[in-house]
């Protein structure tokens, strides 16, 4: 007989959270501008916005922070940290950022010349910013399955090789400075890469003295899919195959706050002495002084424990079966997500959703506003508003995968916000032809879904579901 699993953990600490009135809503997602971004979190019930610093900590990393030594220079929670890193990542230097992007702002601005391009498993928004920012032009080499909501490639992170090999040629090596790969990849619904693929995309690179930086946010994630889905890993521990992604690569950026269980903290890892000379140097101006980069000393402590959680089997397990729990029960109801299920998070597949609802439309954001709106339930877009415009033309980037993403806090809910989440979508599935549209109306120039602002494309019209319902109730119940 197949057995449950449960959580590796018992609950020491609550925060209340509170339901909202339909009115409430209504006020707080016009305030908002229709971006759930913008949204108060107070006026959130369960906040599926990101994975992103939102993961609850251990008693052990909160009584770590107790043992913060925030002397200027030289703390020793940054050798704890660099002790983690070498134990469990095995890159030779450590660059703490204040988060990811700290980090893939001193690897852009140091490796990467005006006119370069970078090769990337689909684009990340602050990296391809950060690249971009450099002068340099991201360039997407991933297979094509990973554009496809409805492939169940196990492993639709992969690089496509016969990509890479093709720009190499035409570009030229010396006009690409790395392979950026992404672990995990957010974008594609948190899409792992396989051993192989890792293995022979750097094999390539390397024959042609291309680096390979791995965007590791996500790698013990990634390494989890690996021993689930890729032949020879099933006995391998989480621990063992990160260690063994890490040797194909060169180097790796990293946010802490996602797979390291904490809410702030960011690093560059390297093998290469110079870079790090060059990273420490620049991190003094852009981070921090090279031992506390942006981040506390209790922050590098809290870190340093996380991680060595973040590798325990038992921890990986509960944390994927969460989200496989959440997207199964979707599936059930007919919602039509991202296959197969990622790591951090369900996407839905808003183009299927709302197919009446063109593109230019911004559906995936109109679904994330209905979403609130019937439930307080938050999730985020992950469609053409992030996509943004093409540096070039400055026309809307209109890509393939239009999504709505309902992301995964790790350690934070029950299986039972699971259950109000999945009510709440298939409610709005079942009448979601009463859904419009958005036109945006305001548009910040640099990653502007954070910041763009929303208005209904007719009266109210993305009101009129619940406008049908009586007020009072958070959560909506069907039948
Ligand atoms: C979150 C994230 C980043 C950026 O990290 P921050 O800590 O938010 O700056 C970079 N890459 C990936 C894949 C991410 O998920």
């Amino acid at each position: 007989m197949r057995r449950c699993w449960a959580e590796p953990f018992k609950i020491k600490m609550v925060e209340p959270i509170r339901t909202t009135s339909l009115a409430e809503r209504q006020r707080a997602l016009g305030a908002a501008g229709f971006n759930t971004f913008l949204l108060r979190s107070e006026d959130v019930y369960i906040d599926l916005l990101t994975d992103s610093g939102t993961s609850a900590m251990s008693d052990r990393q909160w009584a770590a922070m107790m043992l913060g030594d925030e002397a200027y220079a030289g703390s020793a929670n940054y050798y704890h940290l660099e002790q983690a890193v070498h134990r469990f990542y095995g890159f030779k230097h450590l660059i703490p950022t204040h988060q990811g992007r700290g980090a893939e702002h001193l690897l852009s601005r140091i490796l990467i010349k005006p006119g370069d391009i970078v090769p990337g498993n689909m684009y990340f928004t602050t990296t391809k910013a950060h690249q971009e920012l450099a002068g340099g032009r991201f360039h997407d080499v991933i297979i094509d399955e990973a554009h496809d909501p409805e492939s169940e490639h196990p492993f639709k992170g992969n690089v496509d090789l016969d990509k890479l090999e093709s720009l190499i040629r035409a570009a030229g090596a010396s006009r690409i400075p790395y392979l950026s790969l992404e672990l995990n990849v957010n974008m594609a619904g948190g899409q792992p890469c396989s051993m192989e693929n890792i293995r022979a995309s750097s094999e390539l690179c390397h024959r042609h003295d291309i680096k390979v930086y791995l965007d590791a946010t996500r790698a013990i994630e990634n390494a989890w899919f690996i021993k689930q889905r890729e032949r020879g890993y099933a006995d391998r521990s989480v621990a063992s195959i990160l260690l063994e992604i890490c040797t194909h690569a060169d180097g790796a950026t990293i946010s802490s706050k996602k797979d390291h269980l904490v809410n702030i903290g960011g690093m560059l890892l390297t093998n290469d002495d110079e870079l790090a000379d060059e990273a420490r140097n620049l991190g003094v101006l852009f981070e921090g002084l090279h031992t506390y980069g942006g981040l506390a000393g209790r922050d590098l402590e809290a870190i340093a424990v996380g991680i060595a959680e973040a590798v325990q089997d038992d921890h990986m397990h509960a944390r994927i079966g969460q989200v496989e729990y959440l997207a199964d029960r979707l599936l059930a109801a007919g919602i039509p997500i991202v296959r197969p299920t990622g790591g951090h998070g369900v996407f839905i597949d808003a183009r299927r959703f709302l197919p009446h609802v063109p593109q230019q439309q911004f559906p995936a954001q109109a679904l994330a506003a209905e979403i609130y709106l019937d439930s307080g339930v938050r999730s985020m877009e992950r469609g053409a508003v992030s996509a943004g415009r093409h540096p070039d033309t400055g026309e809307n980037i209109m890509p393939r995968l239009e999504l709505v993403r309902l992301a995964i806090p790790r350690r934070v809910y029950t299986q039972a916000h699971m259950d109000v989440t999945c009510e709440s979508i298939a409610s709005i599935y079942d009448e979601r032809r009463r859904i419009h549209g958005l036109r945006m109306v305001c548009e910040p120039k640099r990653l502007r879904f954070f910041q763009a602002r929303f208005e209904p494309l007719r009266d109210a019209g993305s009101l009129c579901i619940a406008s049908r319902r009586p007020d009072g109730a958070a959560s909506s119940n069907p039948s």
